[in-house]
């Protein structure tokens, strides 16, 4: 399995209880690391752009409005299988169905408000890296060393 980036976003709700580091924590002992990493409060239009592909979904409104309600950190994940992993370690959308342990059944208030988000394939994780950072924005690690 190759090494691979995906896009990550700690959702308003999260940094809002004060579980970011919980939450980094359990990426990285998923193995996934950081390599791209910035706090913002989405505007409207960033929101809109960035869920397009819902904006015929009835819950559309209601996410931008929650999306931009609160600060959020995008980040890009890199690590082995990493478009995978982040969404197995995140737990289903809706917390009531996210398996023990995982991310959103441990902090997720609602379907909506759901903590996290992660990329759900290899194309959209480049699609949606590129929405949020410039190649230079990404560090490099030297993933021989762990
Ligand atoms: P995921 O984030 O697990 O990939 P989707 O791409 O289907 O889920 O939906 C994007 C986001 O829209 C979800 O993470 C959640 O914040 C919100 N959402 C999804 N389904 C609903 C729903 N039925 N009601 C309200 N919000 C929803
Ligand atoms: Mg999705």
């Amino acid at each position: 399995m190759a090494v691979e980036r995906t896009l990550s976003i700690l959702k308003p709700d999260a940094l809002q209880q004060g579980v970011i580091g919980k939450i980094l924590t359990k990426l990285e002992e998923a193995g996934l690391k950081p390599v791209a990493m910035k706090m913002m409060h989405l505007t409207r239009p960033e929101a809109e752009g960035f869920y397009a592909v819902h904006k015929e979904r009835p819950f559309f409104k209601s996410l931008v409005e929650y999306m931009t309600s609160g600060p959020v950190i995008v980040q890009v994940l890199e690590g082995e299988n990493a478009v995978a992993k982040n969404r197995e370690v995140m737990g289903a959308t809706d917390p009531a169905k996210a398996a023990e342990g995982t991310i959103r059944k441990l902090f997720a208030k609602s379907i909506e408000a759901n903590s996290a988000h992660g990329s759900d394939s290899a194309e959209n994780a480049r699609n949606e890296i590129a929405w949020f950072f410039a190649q230079t924005d990404l560090v490099r690690y030297d993933w021989k060393k762990r």
